[in-house]
C-alpha cells in the first residue's frame, strides 16, 4: 500500500513538474529549484566540525534548512544532485589530497545509509542522492558510489527527535553495519551525509568503516 502511495505521488509529481516547470524555492523566480543567485548567497559554515568531517553551509540559514526539508519529505531528489555538485565543487583541494592517498584507486563513495523502514517510507535515500550529484561531476574512475557496504540497523531512533548531545551520541553508537568487509579493505573512502549535527553519525560510519579495514575516511556534508 506504501508503495502504491509512493509511485503514485512521484507519477504526480513528474506530471506536475512537466506542466508548471520549478520555481527556485529560495525567491520564487522560474528556475531550477534552487536558482544560482540564491545559491551564491547561501551561508557558509564557520563552525568548527570533528576533525575528519568538512561541511559546506551553515544549517542555521533558513534557506538551507528550507532545502534539507525538502529534499528529505517533498520528494525533491534533484535538490540532492545540485547539492552533490556543490560538495564536489567547494571540496576540490580536498579531493586532490584524497586522490593523492588512494594512489590511482577510485575513492569510495558511501552515502549515510538510512533504516529500510525509513527507505521504503520516502522511497529514496537522501544521502544517496547527494552522493550521485557528487560522483556525476565525474565520468573518469575517480570516485565509485557504494551503496551496498554501509547499512544501517532499523532499531534507533531519529536523531533530530534528540536534544541532548549525550544522548544523540548513544542513540547511534553501534547503528551500523559493513555487510562485506573486503570490498572496503585498504580503500579510500568519502561518507556523504545532508546534516552533520553533532557529527556523531558520521563519526560512529566512519570508525566502523575503519574497523573494517578502510584505510583513510573522510566524511562530506551540505550542511553543519
Ligand atoms: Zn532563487
Amino acid at each position: 500500500m506504501e508503495k502504491t502511495v509512493y509511485i503514485l505521488r512521484r507519477s504526480l509529481h513528474q506530471i506536475l513538474e512537466i506542466l508548471f516547470p520549478s520555481r527556485c524555492i529560495g525567491c520564487g523566480a522560474r528556475s531550477e529549484m534552487l536558482c544560482s543567485n540564491c545559491v551564491n548567497n547561501l551561508k557558509l559554515t564557520d563552525r568548527p566540525t570533528e576533525d575528519s568531517i568538512m561541511a559546506l553551509y551553515d544549517y542555521r540559514d533558513p534557506l538551507i534548512k528550507k532545502s534539507v526539508w525538502e529534499l528529505k519529505y517533498h520528494h525533491s531528489p534533484h535538490l540532492g544532485r545540485k547539492f552533490g555538485e556543490l560538495l564536489y565543487e567547494s571540496f576540490l583541494e580536498e579531493i586532490e589530497l584524497i586522490k593523492i592517498l588512494s594512489k590511482g584507486l577510485p575513492i569510495y563513495i558511501i552515502p549515510i545509509p538510512i533504516s529500510k523502514n525509513k527507505y521504503q517510507k520516502r522511497g529514496y535515500n537522501q544521502s544517496e542522492v547527494i552522493a550521485k550529484g557528487f560522483c556525476n561531476t565525474k565520468r573518469d574512475n575517480t570516485f565509485e558510489l557504494k551503496t551496498k557496504v554501509l547499512y544501517k540497523k532499523n532499531n534507533t531512533i531519529p536523531q533530530a527527535r534528540l536534544t541532548n548531545r549525550n544522548k544523540r551520541l548513544q542513540n547511534i553508537k553501534d547503528a551500523f553495519y559493513i555487510k562485506d568487509a573486503k570490498e572496503i579493505k585498504g580503500r579510500t573512502i568519502i561518507v556523504i551525509d545532508d546534516v552533520t549535527t553533532t557529527g556523531g553519525t558520521m563519526l560512529e560510519a566512519i570508525k566502523v568503516l575503519k574497523k573494517s579495514g578502510a584505510k583513510k575516511v573522510v566524511g562530506f556534508a551540505v550542511a553543519h
